[in-house]
């Protein structure tokens, strides 16, 4: 009798075994496929940048300067940029991060930036 309930249990075990091995290869695939992303967005960002400064637009200087000013919007110099909300064109009231439409009246709204989601 004993032995049978051990093995229920080994069962059980093998099986959440089983489980955390293929959630962790499924997190492992995806951390390598956002850092695949992240490494192709660096990659197209420092192409863009080098274009620009090859054409005399930009110098180093005003593209840190840019980056300083750009993130300090949100109110925190984090290396970070927060959408933050959106004014509505059409009445003026604020819209949640992300929103496509405004609460309020429903019109459209665009993300505060292009890239923004
Ligand atoms: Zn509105």
């Amino acid at each position: 009798m004993w032995d049978f309930f051990q093995e229920i249990q080994l069962n059980d075990l093998r099986k959440r075994q089983s489980d955390v091995e293929s959630a962790t290869r499924g997190a492992r695939f995806d951390r390598e496929s956002v850092e695949h992303r992240l490494e192709k967005l660096e990659l197209v960002c420092q192409s863009l940048y080098e274009i620009l400064r090859e054409k005399g637009g930009v110098s180093d200087e005003e593209l840190r300067r840019k980056v300083r000013e750009i993130d300090a919007r949100d109110g925190s110099a984090d290396q970070r940029m927060a959408p933050g909300p959106v004014t509505c064109p059409k009445c003026g009231a604020a819209t949640t991060a992300g929103a496509l439409n405004c609460p309020q009246c429903g019109a459209t709204v665009a993300p505060k930036y292009p890239f923004a989601p």
